[in-house]
Formats: C-alpha cells, structure tokens, sequence
C-alpha cells in the first residue's frame, strides 16, 4: 500500500504497475528494501520519474526498518521521508482503518461535481477537503476513499462522465445544473517555460557509450545521464557548449533536429552532439554497451537521447 501510493503519486496505474511488480518481487519486505543499494533502487525505478520519490522511499524504508514498526496514524506518518498530507491520510485510511481524509484527484472530481464547486482549481481545494471531511464516515473510512476513487476513475470521468449510471446522480448537484462536464473549472495556466541544453554522446570503437551519475540532490538526482550543457532558456551554439561543457576532447558534431522531454515545470529542448572516441579515453564516467544500457538507472529524456542519436545511425 505505502509503495503503491508512493508510485502513484502524479503517476497513472499502468505506468506504474509493472514496477511495483519488480519492486515486490525484487524486495519483498521492507527490511529487503531498506537494505537495498541505493543504486539498484534507483536502476529499478529509471524510467517512472519524479526521482525525488525513490531517494525517500529508500530512506523511508530505513526508518521504519530501525524502529521496527509502520506508524498507523496520520500524524506519525507525515514525519517520514516522501509522505505528504495525501499519503498520509490514504495509508492511514485504507491499510490501518482509522478516519482520514484522504482527497487523491479522482475524489477531488467527485466533491466538485457532488457539491457543484465552481470555484476553480487549486483554490477550491481547501473547500473540497472540507467538504470531503463532512461526508467521510466514521468508520469504514479506507473502502469509503476506495469506492470515491473508483467512481471517479470509472464513471465520474474527467471529460465524459457517466451520469447514467452513477449511483449518486439522484443526490448531485452538477448533474442537476447541467455542470457535470464542465466541472472541475482550473485557472489559467501560466505556459511552461522552455530550457535549452546540449547532449554529448560519447562512443567508444566497441560501440560503448559514455555516461556519468548525476548529483545526488536536484532533478533527476542520483541517476545516470548522457552528459549535457547546464539547461538554460538561450540556445547553445556547438563550439560554446563544447568549450564549456564537452565531457572528452574529442570532433563533436551536431546530428539534425532535438530532443523534447517535457518535466512538471519546465520543457527541455536538448540538442544532441556526437563524437567517436578511441580505446580508453580518459574521463570521470563509465562506459556502458549498448545491450547492457536496460541495466543502468537512466531517465526517460536520457533514453529519449540515446534514441536520437541511433536514429541517426551513431
Ligand atoms: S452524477 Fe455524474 S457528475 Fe455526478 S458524481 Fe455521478 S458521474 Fe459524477
């Protein structure tokens, strides 16, 4: 259940489900994972993103593999790493059965089309919780959450809602004025800002390529990347970002078009360089075989780029 949510968080089911299946499977119990390497971790989780979520979860994991026991309260839960209010309260609610308001956004769609909130996103949620908090029960409060979500992902959808057959229709106030389809109203989104980079991969004669761990903290912590130019909103031009940025003193050439990778707050346009390299070139880095590449935690853009440059035939 806490990893599930954990995965789940700004996560669909299907993305998620064949990695909860190897995290079961590959660590079974908690003191399992606690005693994981960070990086097989982060290797096991390349390609879910949101990387913040596996450094917490594996500190998570250690935290609760010293004390011994899972806290069972909502209060004790928000003190360990990666648990926010939403988790909290959903793994209070369904693994523990105590009375938590657990607000995920299927049951954010059902409150506002319930109650008619016209109010648009996100300032309607302080109102949304508080009327999900009137209508939780007392007890049976996880397969409350559970039945509200469901209905929000199955009927309550967020473009056709089935009202037909919904059971609450006789008690909704949307349905009744006609708002359904229209509700829940979102604030005008301000447009995600771009950021420009330039990637540089680095092949060796035996068809290895060139990668190295990022930091441990920041975006995309930890994993392992095709070394780039920082990311910032001006273009690069080759001869700067290699005098600035190239990982080896190799011929870098430009190969055509870029890399789109879209993150929560920004879009990134990579742009992709590409050099040969001779046996052993000297570099703070590891060199990885193509078939070996599935092994290595590397992100969903770092991919994105290694794909690039294979189109074009590296
Ligand atoms: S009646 Fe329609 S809008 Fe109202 S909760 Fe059911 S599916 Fe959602």
């Amino acid at each position: 259940m806490w990893l599930s949510e954990i995965m789940l968080q700004q996560t669909t089911v299907a993305a998620v489900e064949p990695y909860f299946r190897v995290f079961i499977a590959r660590w079974p119990t908690l003191a399992d994972l606690a005693q994981a390497d960070l990086n097989d971790v982060l290797t096991a989780w390349a390609g879910l993103g949101y990387y913040a979520r596996v450094h917490s979860l594996h500190k998570c994991a250690q935290a609760i593999a010293v004390t011994g026991t899972f806290p069972t309260d909502e209060k004790a839960l928000r003190r360990l790493p990666g648990i926010g209010a939403y988790t909290a309260a959903a793994i209070a609610a369904i693994a523990f059965g105590r009375r938590a308001v657990a607000v995920d956004g299927n049951i954010e769609r059902v409150i506002t089309r319930l109650c008619a909130v016209t109010e648009p996103l996100p300032t309607a949620r302080p109102r949304i919780h508080t009327l999900a908090d009137a209508l939780m029960p007392e007890s049976r409060c996880g397969d409350f959450i559970q039945a509200a979500m469901d209905l929000g992902a199955m009927l309550c959808t967020p473009r056709q809602p089935v009202c037909m057959l919904c059971p609450l229709q006789p008690v909704c106030a949307a349905h009744r004025q006609g708002l359904a389809g229209s509700l829940p109203a979102r604030a005008n989104k301000s447009p995600r800002p771009i950021r420009q980079g330039l990637a540089f991969v680095a092949v060796r004669k035996d068809g290895a390529i060139f990668l190295r761990r990022r930091p441990q903290k920041g975006l995309l912590g930890g994993m392992m990347e095709i070394p780039s130019t920082p990311w910032r909103p001006e273009s690069w031009m080759l001869k700067e970002a290699v005098s600035l940025a190239a990982p080896l003193s190799l011929f870098w050439q430009l190969l055509p078009g870029m890399v789109r990778h879209v993150f929560t707050h920004f879009q990134l346009d990579l742009k992709v360089a590409i050099a040969h390299a001779g046996p052993d070139p000297a570099a703070h880095g590891i060199w990885i075989a193509p078939e070996q590449m599935g092994e290595q935690a590397l992100p969903s853009v770092m991919r994105k780029v290694l794909a690039h440059a294979l189109r074009y035939g590296y």
